[in-house]
């Protein structure tokens, strides 16, 4: 496959491919604001049916909170405020009254959950709390708006809360909701580093934040999900108290955790090419497409014949599509590949003499025969070939990405050149990590999470460095 297009004018190749690829539609007369097409919509469904499934295996429960937050309210948890301050959207009028307390459209929705939490939390037996839901939320962005990236309405915001009797059980729940995005991202094949933030960067009235962060096809640094330790913050200011064993009153830990649809960019990135999409199976709208070659002059029943084969598949579970248009075989091939089915399978003349089927892969163009005995099981091989090559590509893609530098002259130099993530020794200290992102002109991703000691001095203050700083070009 070919990335060069993709590489070399990734935001023309972007939006080429959500109409193309009918994604979705971009021409909505509000900045900001899209349309999710049949694809793309049914894309995104299989992508946040697995989040649902990781929510569910751990103990989260689902639930649907409105969208509007009086504003007495909202504005309770001051540095919160000071974090969305400029970004949210009001509701002041209802028909023509005005409102007596004006109404918020969601941000984000801690200042709409808690005080909730505070009527159903009375003692221990309570706790602890997993809810999530998958909602939208509004945010007036000034700066460039891009669909799934940039938004004024996030469609999708999945985001989790929880609430905890102690400190070292929101602990363990960030680490959990760590690991659930890990599997998450892996699930799809999207490659990621993960990073604490710096401190003087976390999420507005959190107590420290860890990011997800992929790469672009243009070296620009992607976040793609975080995971936020509250400690007592919003407890202490939303009176959320529970009565330990003895009687006494204590405030409760909490943590909170999104991911949006900005995930559905990163697969589209991810395993795209310069044709279009490339979609993992297992999320795939459509599996496997069946083109029909009739040819006029000779009396072979292949549309039966592909028919049977269809439902064949979708006897056996599979998403299966027949192409019967009126259309040139070719252009059929060119369509699909566009919008990304791993697997094409095609029944020509030749196909029906042999008693086989001619099969390629949308990932690697590669051609073979398959007798119709044992068809079902060789699709399903293949595709699962397909997820694990399209996994592996683009990690390894993404490793070859990412490069240590010692002193801030080599990362600018880096990044300039290729962009991807630079790896470098920091001492963690705020002053320096400030120098960083001023002298290299680009951001501080946070301290490498998980990762490993680092070799050599800060390249500011030349102390020797405690941990690895992740620096990139961000969106
Ligand atoms: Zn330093």
């Amino acid at each position: 496959m070919k990335r060069e297009r993709l590489q070399h004018n990734f935001s023309e190749w972007f939006s080429g491919i959500l109409r193309s690829a009918d994604i979705m539609e971009t021409r909505y007369p509000v900045k900001g604001l899209f349309v999710w097409l049949p694809h793309g919509l049914k894309l995104r469904n299989s992508v946040f049916a697995i989040m649902r499934g990781l929510l569910e295996q751990s103990g989260h429960q689902e639930v649907l909170f409105p969208q509007l937050i009086p504003e007495n309210i909202f504005r309770k948890e001051a540095e919160h405020i000071r974090g969305f301050e400029g970004q949210v959207y009001w509701v002041t009028h209802g028909g023509r009254d005005k409102l007596d307390v004006k109404l918020a459209l969601r941000p984000t929705s801690e200042t709409s959950i808690y005080p909730m939490f505070a009527l159903w939390i009375r003692s221990h037996a309570d706790l602890p709390i997993k809810i999530y839901q998958i909602v939208n939320i509004f945010r007036y962005e000034t700066k460039m708006t891009k669909p799934m990236i940039r938004l004024r309405e996030v469609t999708t915001f999945k985001e989790a809360h929880t609430a905890h009797a102690k400190s070292e059980e929101a602990e363990a729940q960030v680490l959990e909701a760590v690991n659930i995005y890990k599997r998450f991202f892996d699930e799809l094949g999207v490659p990621y580093v993960v990073t604490k933030r710096p401190p003087w960067d976390t999420f507005a009235g959190a107590k420290y934040s860890i990011a997800f962060d992929t790469l672009a096809p243009d070296g620009r640094a992607l976040q793609i999900g975080t995971v936020h330790n509250l400690e007592q913050n919003f407890a202490r200011v939303y009176g959320l108290k529970y009565e330990a064993l003895g009687g006494k009153q204590h405030y409760v830990y909490q943590t909170c955790y999104g991911v949006s649809e900005r995930v559905i960019a990163a697969v589209m990135m991810a395993h795209g090419d310069d044709v279009g999409l490339c979609l993992p199976p297992h999320i795939a709208p459509i599996q496997v497409v069946i083109v029909p070659i009739p040819f006029k002059d000779r009396e072979v029943p292949v549309e039966q014949i592909a028919t049977a084969i269809k439902n064949e598949l979708a006897a056996a579970g599979l998403r299966v599509h027949l192409d019967e248009r009126d259309l040139r075989p070719g252009n059929k091939f060119y369509y699909w590949e566009r919008r990304g089915v791993p697997l094409r399978l095609e029944v020509g003349p030749e196909d029906v003499k042999k008693e086989q089927v001619t099969a390629v892969r949308r990932d690697t163009g590669e051609k073979q025969a398959i007798p119709r005995g044992v068809l079902k099981t060789k699709v399903k091989q293949l595709l699962e070939g397909v997820t694990g090559d399209l996994r592996e590509r683009a990690w390894n893609l993404f490793h070859a990405s990412i490069k240590e530098a010692p002193d801030t002259e080599t990362i600018k130099r880096v990044i300039q050149k290729r962009g991807g993530i630079v790896r470098a020794p920091w001492c963690g200290g705020k002053a320096c990590g400030e120098a960083l992102k001023e002298q290299t002109g680009w951001d501080l991703l946070g301290e490498e999470f998980d990762g490993r000691a680092p070799a050599g001095a800060c390249p500011i203050c030349s102390k020797r460095a405690k941990v690895s700083v992740l620096i990139a070009r961000t969106y």
